[in-house]
């Protein structure tokens, strides 16, 4: 069994010194457990939290531990009354090959119904965060517009897509003419902003010529900054992710906005909301059952970054963190 673990708690990005491959034995399950391999790992900017010890909204991972994460894997044993050998399930097994479960939290999952690895992404957490957070909280209506970032990636992607559906003008924020390219041209956005342009602020505010209804927010920073001048009066601003501050160490850098914030968000009514998707878990058969309806209509498109071997993850990891995948990242570990 191979094993990726937390060895050293980042400062600032992690580093490949931060993790450590080991082999173990492999585990044997006991009465009323399974032993799954995994096939696929999902990797999440959530995981850069889990890996410090500050607090937050889930409690961190101890060093030594092994790296954790959502995995569809495949029953090789079981001693369990409902799962047979050969079933797939999805199930959060982390970082390694083979894992025991008790079934707790187990998903039996279809692959004739959809690609598998979808249960990771369009079809699962970061599809159920797009939906969940934009119908939730952003509540577009049409001839609205929608403003996402990280917007080739599984959650932007999928927020713009939804928006649209809901008759609302969809402006995506990516890094770079590849994925710009792909969400207007394959994505099907209204318009799209590349911020790493020098002029990115200036081209956000053309794309957006009626001002900005909704902003779903995935990264924070200049990106924030861009958009708040934008906002119209009721916004509604779901904050999902601020992933352009995760590695940040410190003090933010200033000036102080925040009394700015508080002024816009008094004058102009706006509605400012966190959430984290387990929240909304009620919904989960809902959007299941909508989203794969879209996806079968062509309505919702999707990509997958598909990073092969459990090695790899340390640096598709750190790649995440910097704009390095293209699309929902996804480590092959095993075949089924
Ligand atoms: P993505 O696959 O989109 O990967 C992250 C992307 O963020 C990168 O590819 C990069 O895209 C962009 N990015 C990184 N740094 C910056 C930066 N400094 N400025 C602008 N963009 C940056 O990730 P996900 O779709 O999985 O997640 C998107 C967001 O949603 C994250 O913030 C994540 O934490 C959050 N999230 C929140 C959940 C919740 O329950 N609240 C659940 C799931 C996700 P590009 O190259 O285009 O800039």
């Amino acid at each position: 069994n191979r094993r990726i673990v937390l060895a050293a708690r980042p400062e600032g990005r992690p580093t490949p010194e931060n993790f450590r491959a080991e082999d173990t034995a492999a585990p044997e399950p006991g009465e009323g457990e399974l032993l799954l391999k995994v096939l696929y790992l999902s990797l999440d900017p959530y995981m850069r939290g889990r890996m410090s010890a500050a607090k937050s909204y889930a409690a961190p991972l101890g060093l030594g531990e092994v790296m954790l994460g959502g995995t569809v894997a495949q029953v090789v044993r079981s001693r369990h009354p409902d799962y047979a050998e050969g079933d797939h399930v999805l199930s959060f097994s982390g970082w390694q090959s083979y894992a025991v479960s008790n079934g707790e939290g187990l998903r039996k999952l279809d692959p004739s119904a959809a690609p598998l690895t979808t249960a990771l992404g369009v079809l699962g957490m970061p599809g159920f965060t797009a939906y969940s957070g934009l119908f939730t909280i952003g509540r577009p209506q049409p001839g609205e517009t929608v403003v996402v970032a990280a917007a080739s990636g599984p959650v932007g992607a999928t927020v713009g897509q939804l928006a649209r559906i809901k008759g609302a003008r969809a402006v995506g924020i990516a890094g770079g003419p590849d994925k710009c390219a792909y969400v207007r041209d394959e994505l099907g956005f209204d318009a799209v902003v590349d911020h790493r342009a020098p002029d990115f602020a200036e081209r956000l505010k053309e794309a957006c010529p009626k001002g900005v209804d909704v902003y779903f927010e995935n990264v924070g920073g200049a990106v924030w900054d861009a958009v708040f001048p934008l906002f119209n009066d009721f916004a509604r601003i779901p904050v999902c992710g601020l992933i352009a501050q995760y590695n940040s160490t410190g003090e933010f850098p200033g000036p102080d906005r925040l009394p700015g914030v508080m002024r816009d968000v008094l004058s102009k009514s706006l509605t400012l909301r966190g959430f984290i998707q387990h929240e909304f878990v009620r919904q989960f058969p809902d959007f299941h059952r909508e989203m794969s309806a879209w996806i079968r209509e062509g309505r919702v498109r999707y990509r997958e970054d598909i990073v092969d071997g459990l090695d790899r993850a340390p640096e598709a990891l750190i790649g995440l963190l910097d704009g390095r995948n293209f699309g929902k990242l996804i480590v092959k570990v095993g075949e089924s």
